[in-house]
């Protein structure tokens, strides 16, 4: 018997997901997911991602059996194993979403569009986000965001299959190699991601505003939206929908509305930030201002790197922001962006192998959203206002009393408050230990901060003053720069319209 087959990739739901929609229109249906043993042997996935994948799934496949259906797992090279199922019976048409990955899954879909082509299959791609494929103005993005997240979500209505499925449970076999789960991280599935959604939208949102700078309020403040987006567990558009739905239950002026509507910017940044990759995939791999080449690439200081990856550069807020990344898998915006200002500048290491690690970290890797904020604190966009971070300013004004720091640094508990942030300066006299259960000597700092940020932002400053580099930036504006004035592209630049004043805060 003939199907359509729904070809899952970072769309793990059976709501709002057009391609299961309109594949059940068109006939009896067959739904995939292919574990692409390429694709898990990329420096950017990390065991945590399968697993939240493998819970996804779980989820989806339940749903499915409901109606007699099944996920159906296959292993291999997407090509080979479309070309295997086309051997078992001919197929029209591949129903998926599209997607803006890593430039493994760009080539991997090139090589899938072209075997579609040979055997005459059509491949039906529906977008998943408010991105906009083959984008050639800039300026009509936004009227293309509002009209995708105001369209109506889609249902399969009842799904036929092309066979009966027999009950059986779902088990994934979890490709070699891979390695690095946070025993604290989320957890995937619908159903999850739809209970975090709606406990947001009734209670947690009222923290939004003033509670997401902090890396102690932040994990209940923010949404934690964001895994269950990168994997499709929940559309956009339904979150954008529901938000703006809850938005006109609230007051006027209401706290809780103002944090909605912050929430509401950033779903649109999302967007914003992934388009930028869509529109010019080189952008994980060289810096999007070309003139910026070489800045760092040829200087990148092992030792510091392997500080940073340990938590063990010294300055407690930053080796804090590494345990608890590590533990959770997650971080909110302000620390994400110290970290990567701390890596790029005082510890001048180049924006890709962080970028690697820190993706195998990010349970929600997200590549539009990742690689262009790495450029953009790292200061290689050529467009956007530097901000280099303090780590010792961020723990001062974010955690004043350092409780965040001595959770997740059990070593230090035992330093006084004015030493917190700083515990190298303990005075010898003063006849504390840092002892307790997890002994360890002080920590001193990996370099000194002021001196290296300040040789840092120099040679920063010397590039971006070069003619040629100036000259240069009004063709990235045009191609990626938001167009919602310069307000709104200092804000990009933060991205956390909670942020103080723009500015270097050494
Ligand atoms: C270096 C760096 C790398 C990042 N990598 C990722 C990534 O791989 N995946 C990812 O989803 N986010 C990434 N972010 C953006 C942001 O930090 C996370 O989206 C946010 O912390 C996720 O938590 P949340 O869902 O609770 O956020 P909320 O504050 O509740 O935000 C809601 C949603 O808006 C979007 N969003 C929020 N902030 C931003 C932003 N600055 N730019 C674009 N979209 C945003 C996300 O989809 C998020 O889920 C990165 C930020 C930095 C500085």
């Amino acid at each position: 018997m003939s199907f359509e087959l729904v070809w899952l990739k970072r769309d793990l739901r059976w709501l709002d997901h057009a391609p299961l929609a309109g594949a059940s229109m068109q006939g009896p249906i067959r739904v995939v997911y292919i574990v692409e043993p390429g694709l898990w042997a990329q420096p950017d996935v990390s065991l945590q991602h399968f697993e939240f994948i493998a819970e996804s799934l779980h989820d989806l496949h339940i749903e499915l059996q409901r109606q007699s259906g099944a996920v159906e797992v296959h292993y291999g090279n997407a090509v080979e194993v479309f070309e295997q199922i086309w051997q078992e019976g001919a197929f029209p048409r591949i129903h998926s979403h599209q997607e803006t990955g890593n430039s493994w899954t760009y080539k991997r879909d090139l090589a899938v569009a072209a075997w579609c082509q040979s055997k005459g299959v059509s491949w039906q791609e529906s977008a998943q986000f408010g991105v906009v494929r083959g984008l050639k103005d800039r300026n009509r993005w936004q009227r293309a965001w509002e009209q995708h997240m105001g369209a109506p979500k889609s249902s399969p209505g009842p799904m036929r299959f092309w066979r009966s499925y027999p009950s059986h449970s779902l088990r994934m076999v979890t490709p070699a190699g891979l390695a690095h789960s946070a025993p604290k991280r989320q957890r995937g599935g619908r159903g999850q991601a739809t209970l975090v959604l709606q406990e947001f939208l009734e209670t947690r949102s009222e923290q939004y505003r003033g509670g997401i700078s902090s890396p102690r309020l932040a994990p209940n403040a923010c949404s934690r939206l964001s895994v269950y987006l990168a994997y499709g567990c929940l559309s956009m558009r339904e979150v954008v929908q529901a938000s703006r739905a809850r938005l006109a239950e609230l007051p006027a002026q209401s706290r809780q509305r103002l944090g909605l509507q912050s929430f509401l910017s950033r779903l649109y940044w999302h967007c914003h930030f992934i388009q930028k990759l869509e529109s010019e995939p080189e952008i994980e791999w060289q810096n999007m201002h070309r003139g910026y080449d070489g800045l760092r690439e040829e200087d990148f200081n092992l030792r510091h790197f392997e500080a940073l990856q340990a938590g063990a550069t010294g300055w407690p807020m930053v080796d804090a922001c590494v345990t608890m990344l590590r533990e959770t898998g997650w971080l909110n915006f302000r620390m994400r962006a110290m970290l990567v200002s701390v890596a790029s500048y005082p510890l001048w290491l180049h924006w890709r192998p962080v970028g690697e690690w820190l993706a195998r970290q990010f349970l929600d890797y997200e590549p539009g959203i990742h690689w262009s904020q790495m450029q953009m604190q790292a200061g290689t966009t050529g467009i956007n206002t530097t901000r280099v971070y303090n780590p010792i300013k961020q723990a001062q004004d974010h955690d004043p009393r350092g409780d965040f720091v001595r959770f997740w640094l059990p070593h230090l508990r035992g330093v006084p408050s004015t030493w917190i942030f700083e515990p190298w300066r303990l005075p010898s006299g003063a006849g504390l230990k840092i002892s307790g259960r997890d002994p360890r000597p002080i920590p001193q700092p990996v370099v000194d901060l002021a001196a290296a940020t300040k040789l840092a932002k120099q040679r920063l400053y010397e590039r971006r003053n070069r003619p040629d580099v100036r000259a240069a930036r009004g063709a990235i504006v045009e191609r990626h720069a938001s167009r919602l004035g310069r307000r709104d592209e200092l804000r990009e630049s933060r991205a956390e319209p909670d942020a103080p004043q723009l500015s270097l805060d050494l």
